[in-house]
């Protein structure tokens, strides 16, 4: 075996690709990037009945999005079944395996005599040594391993240790149905050799399985890869992650205005660390990431980190940038074609000189949006209820100022402001009483970027609309 590593991300396609196989996806790439590796894609579809083409298609394209590549062609597990069965034909004639005849009822029993005396189920192993005559005639057997009963089987893992099982407790699996399918656990050992996997990282949940694995690998003769199970997400309370904690697939996370670095720097640290670094470039965390900094309990997934992270990356993507992210999520966000639908040139430059006052006030894609929302509504704009009641108490304000701005040659932030000053100083006014109902009247809201940006983004010819609509109560 070469030095090259090698990892790969095995999922399942039967669900959305949820931030825990998020999570475990990013881990193969950045310990396959950090080690100038590769990270290799196996669709492990072997379940033909929960396999679909609509899972497969979102575990793709959440990887895409978060930007998490990875090498040749993807790998259709179900596509390799003759090799399966080849390979397990190969243990056959080694002896390492045997037919198994035990029927529907023999197990049942064996199941029920442990349930009797309280222990774990297991196959008694009647079939590992009778004779191939003794098979009963038009009965398909299975196929299981001949696995050793005697001494221990032990998983050398860098997050868990040394892990030891007794054989005695291990029966003998099944590696072919009887339908002549394989199983998941034939199938993954086969394949991880064949494609060359030298680092296996994945859940926890698949322990156990390692240890079965580690039997069928010795049985082949061959070397298993390097072992890394990493402890499941949980929610910010500790129980196991449901959706109300965040386990929503990965193109949730799209639709709630997340974007792709801060999720991907908010899971790197979900069970990993280094020190108490909370912000991590693509690069940092390559260059930082190691198995024996994985945390050996389970991390907690909490939203409000997810976004404040994703608020400080709202605010350190530069304008254009983050105006690219926000047009391209669209077709994703609520209310988003609303949007697309307009977006023009003009728009768009208004969206860009708008950026700076909008991404200091969201902490989401959405949010932006919404705050946004102002330099795209048709007149007359609505109006939230907090702004009209501004509007009643102001409207006097709008009235005097109208004239002023009506006359100013030059529309910028600074002309407008110094109108909206002369006659506050003039009316003896604060300046936020005069800036409160020209917001209304603007934004339609109580609360937006400074007002006289908005004035100068939205223009003269719409913001003198948008005030005479409030002066003749339109709105
Ligand atoms: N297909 C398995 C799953 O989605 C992962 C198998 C593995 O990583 O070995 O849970």
């Amino acid at each position: 075996m070469s030095d090259q590593v090698v990892t790969r991300f095995a999922p399942s396609p039967t669900g959305f690709l949820h931030i825990g196989g998020a999570r475990t996806a990013l881990f193969n790439w950045l310990y396959a990037r950090k080690h100038g590796g590769t990270m290799l894609l196996r669709i492990e579809d072997t379940d033909r009945e929960r396999s679909t083409t609509a899972a497969i298609d979102a575990i793709v394209d959440g990887l895409n999005w978060l930007g998490l590549s990875w090498n040749g062609d993807v790998v259709y597990q179900f596509q390799r079944a003759a090799r399966h069965r080849e390979a397990v034909e190969d243990l056959l004639a080694k002896n390492f395996a045997y037919r198994c005849y035990a029927t529907p009822d023999e197990l049942e029993a064996m199941r029920e005599d442990a349930r009797r005396e309280k222990r774990p189920p297991r196959y008694d192993g009647r079939w590992r040594d009778r004779d191939a005559s003794d098979a009963p005639s038009g009965v398909k057997p299975v196929i299981r391993l001949r696995a050793p009963q005697d001494g221990q089987t032990q998983i050398h893992d860098k997050v868990q240790g040394t892990v030891t099982w007794a054989n005695k407790d291990l029966d003998d699996l099944v590696l072919l149905r009887s339908d002549g399918n394989p199983t998941y656990m034939l199938a993954v050992v086969v394949d991880d050799h064949d494609m060359g996997v030298t680092q296996i990282i994945r859940g926890d949940d698949h322990l156990t399985n390692a240890a079965r694995q580690a039997q069928i690998y010795d049985a082949f003769g061959w070397q298993a890869p390097a072992m890394a199970h990493i402890p499941l997400i949980h929610g910010a309370d500790g129980a196991k992650l449901s959706k109300r904690h965040g386990a929503l697939g990965v193109d949730a996370y799209r639709a709630l205005g997340y974007l792709p670095d801060a999720v991907r720097n908010y899971l790197v640290r979900l069970g990993w660390s280094q020190g108490d670094q909370e912000f991590f470039s693509t690069e940092e965390m390559t260059a930082a990431f190691s198995l024996e900094n994985i945390g050996r309990s389970p991390a907690r997934f909490d939203f409000a980190k997810l976004e404040n992270l994703n608020g400080h990356y709202l605010r350190s993507t530069p304008d254009a940038d983050l105006l690219t992210a926000l047009i391209d999520t669209l077709p994703y966000l609520d209310g988003g074609s609303a949007l697309e639908a307009k977006l023009n040139p003009i728009l768009r430059a208004k969206l860009l000189s708008a950026m700076p006052g909008l991404k200091e006030r969201s902490k989401t894609l959405v949010e932006l949006l919404d705050g946004a929302g102002y330099l795209f509504a048709d007149r007359p704009l609505p109006i939230d209820p907090k702004a009209a009641e501004v509007l009643a108490k102001g409207r006097d304000h709008l009235v005097a100022l109208r004239p002023f701005f009506a006359a100013l040659e030059i529309w910028t932030a600074a002309t407008t402001e110094a109108v909206v000053r002369e006659h506050a100083e003039k009316t003896g006014t604060k300046l936020g009483q005069v800036a409160q109902p020209l917001r209304a009247a603007l934004t339609g809201r109580t609360t937006s970027p400074g007002i006289f940006d908005v004035l100068e983004v939205i223009g003269r010819d719409e913001s003198l609309g948008r005030i005479d609509d409030c002066i003749a109560g339109l709105t």
